[in-house]
């Protein structure tokens, strides 16, 4: 793709994301790497919905403009700790849909095992630790995540997701939004079921076949329940996530006879790492205090 059909997928997956809602008032900015030292993205102040070819800026990897009538975006930094610690990724797309924002808000963790496609597109979705947007500490609260999935929550802000492509960049912040806006409308109906184990393998397996990743199969995890144990459970403390709307599907493998017969496994029983980590907690300083 030469530079002008570029200019204009980014202007297209613009009109894309203003059309969804997921961009109100010039919200949401594009990214593209053109090399090693060369991305093409978004200027800032303009609607993503009326993005000219004309208007896209070119900023060097410190996020210094080199090309561009206008400013660019302030948001630029963010794109850039993905590109530098990816850099087989040639495109970041972030914005704000809003039922996907209402997780970030809520710091409720996506739940697993609900709808085959969300399996294998996006497994596990982080969510950041909140920082004000726009400096260096806000980019760099991707820096956890970045390795472990292709869409990232930002706490209280949005979404970012990045690919080969504007458009597959783009993908992922739609599927992401539409499972949100489903698990939303499920639970009003008053439940959420889950499936089971076996199916969960299942879709993992079709998800290695077709050349995904995912970070339940990493080193490590071969023990770990890929439905209740969210891969990113260590991160809640720091961010302020905990599960309060959606409880952890229930748990599979050896571990759920064990927790059928008394809750012996937390996440099935509903209690948070924080309440656990509280619980024994106030059992220690407990037996310290000699009651
Ligand atoms: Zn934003």
């Amino acid at each position: 793709m030469n530079l002008h059909q570029l200019k204009e997928e980014i202007c297209d997956i613009g009109r894309r994301i203003y059309n969804k809602g997921f961009a109100a008032g010039n919200d949401g900015n594009i990214s593209y790497r053109l090399g090693e030292n060369e991305v093409l993205c978004t200027p800032t102040m303009v609607s993503k919905g009326f993005l000219r070819p004309a208007d896209l800026c070119i900023v060097d990897m410190e996020g210094n403009q080199l090309s561009g009538q206008k400013k660019r975006t302030s948001e630029v930094r963010l794109h850039l700790a993905i590109m530098k610690a990816r850099p087989e990724i040639k495109s970041v797309v972030h914005c704000h849909p809003p039922h996907a924002t209402a997780f970030a808000v809520a710091r409720e963790p996506i739940p697993q095992c609900v709808l085959p496609e969300v399996e294998v597109f996006l497994g596990d979705v982080p969510i950041t630790k909140y920082e004000t947007p726009g400096d260096q500490a806000f980019a760099d609260t991707i820096l956890p995540f970045v390795h472990k999935s292709n869409v990232i929550i930002l706490a209280n802000h949005g979404t970012v997701s990045f690919g080969e492509t504007v458009e597959k960049a783009y993908w992922w912040t739609e599927i992401l939004d539409a499972y949100c806006r489903i698990l939303m409308l499920a639970k009003d109906l008053g439940r959420v079921s889950y499936f089971d184990e076996p199916k969960a393998r299942e879709l993992l397996d079709l998800k290695t076949k077709w050349g995904y990743t995912d970070a339940r199969l990493a080193p490590g995890m071969e023990n770990c329940d890929i439905c209740a144990n969210d891969v990113f459970r260590d991160s809640w403390a720091q961010s302020g996530v905990a599960r309060k709307a959606f409880e952890a599907p229930p748990a599979m493998g050896p571990k759920a006879a064990a927790s059928a017969n008394g809750a012996a496994n937390p996440a099935a029983a509903g209690l948070d790492q924080e309440q656990l980590i509280q619980a024994i907690t106030d059992r220690v300083m407990a037996a310290l205090s000699g009651k």
